[in-house]
């Protein structure tokens, strides 16, 4: 072996920290207001949406459904029926979030987008039980929503402004009712039907799979059937099914990927495809002994750099490579390396799915990893996918 190497002997300080961890928080959103210790928070689009709500109804659908009234007052009442929706929708994800607070999983919050509304939480359903009760609670908030407002605008002798406002409040949350029942994850309906899989075969993984595959046809159909539509109507209205299609699409997509990182939660973690004892390059190595004496004996793509005993960065074989010939010999590892400050340092003990997501994104793709502070190997992405699939495939 190369007497440039460090293979094999403990690095020592500085100590070694992981890299902070990707936020989970939504980009792009705004706090509304907080109710009994849960945000309600709005993504940019929900202002957007709302301003388009309240100019079609005021515009087009109360003067239809209720002539004879003031400009004045179809604009009071689109702003009064758009605000009142959105807070029905805030009311639908508070009641998944207030049944998932009582099934015992922690809430992030609630935000209110271009389609409705996601409540976040944290950590995987309890049980299937749990799950089911969680995912019903929004859509019976609905449904009492849709029943008592339509039951008051029918009953209850009304100002024809009010009148109107309360019929088309209460039939938007029925529509909104059926669409979340469609059983396509993660729709309302999705979650009721994986819920039921998980609870007959008691195999939350393979429950997921279905019920993401079930999602991916709704979708599929959705996208296809929104664009026959427009080329039949030679209308746009078709597009609204076919951006609820894509969205589902996409949606479902992420659904599973969250799904196969709970199921890993007891697999890999990043300790277990670590390469312990990885050929290591000192900082002050000439770019031609590196290629020379370490690259050509050993044919790794990618070695740590160390300095003072310690781990210094990364160097890709690559890299040296583009340094042109002549001046290979008079330039250092270090001039070329990606340094420490820059590269992806993990903790031995981080779920395999979890990380490689920033592994794949990190400088050239490769990962320090990091035990009790002390450099404990390097993490490649062949490594990490591999373990990944055979987890998969078992
Ligand atoms: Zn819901």
């Amino acid at each position: 072996m190369s007497s440039t190497t460090t293979a094999g002997r403990p690095l020592a300080a500085p100590p070694l920290r992981p890299s902070p961890p990707a936020s989970g928080r939504m980009s792009g959103t705004l706090r509304l207001f907080r109710v009994s210790g849960i945000d309600v928070e709005a993504h940019w689009s929900w202002t957007f949406i709302v301003a388009l709500l309240v100019w079609s109804l005021a515009d087009a659908v109360f003067p239809e459904a209720n002539p004879g009234l003031s400009d004045g007052t179809y604009a009071l009442m689109g702003t009064a029926a758009a605000l009142l929706l959105f807070v029905s929708l805030a009311l639908h994800e508070l009641g998944h979030a207030v049944q998932a607070r009582r099934e015992g999983m922690p809430i992030e919050g609630i935000t209110l987008w271009l389609l409705g509304g996601v409540a976040r939480f944290r950590g995987s359903f309890p049980s299937a039980g749990a799950e089911l009760r969680i995912a019903i609670a929004g859509p019976l908030v609905s449904l009492a929503l849709g029943v008592v407002l339509l039951a008051a605008a029918l009953a209850l002798p009304l100002p024809a402004a009010v009148d109107g406002v309360l019929l088309w409040l209460g039939t938007t949350n029925l529509v909104l009712l059926a669409f979340n029942m469609i059983p396509a994850l993660p729709l309302d309906g999705g979650r009721v039907l994986r819920a039921a899989l998980w609870g007959r075969g008691g195999d939350f993984g393979a429950a997921t799979r279905t019920a993401v595959s079930v999602a991916t046809a709704f979708g599929r159909v959705l996208v296809a059937g929104g664009i026959v539509l427009v080329f039949l109507t030679g209308t746009l209205g078709g597009l609204w099914f076919a951006v609820i299609g894509w969205f589902l699409l996409n949606a479902a997509a992420g659904e599973g990927l969250v799904a196969l990182g709970e199921d890993v939660h007891a697999g890999p973690r990043v300790a277990d495809v670590t390469i312990h004892d990885p050929v290591a390059v000192p900082a002050g190595t000439s770019i031609e002994r590196f290629l020379d004496e370490i690259v050509v004996d050993h044919r790794h793509v990618v070695y740590p750099v160390t300095a003072d005993g310690g781990p210094a960065g990364l160097v890709s074989f690559r890299d040296a490579l583009s340094v042109g010939r002549g001046e290979r010999g008079g330039r250092r590892v270090e001039e070329i390396m990606v340094p420490l400050a820059r590269v992806l340092v993990l903790d031995a003990d981080r779920p395999l799915t979890e990380a490689v997501g920033e592994l794949l994104a990190a400088p050239l793709r490769r990962a320090l990893v990091s035990a009790d502070g002390q450099l404990a190997g390097l993490l490649s992405p062949t490594d990490a996918l591999r373990a990944l699939e055979i987890l998969r495939r078992a």
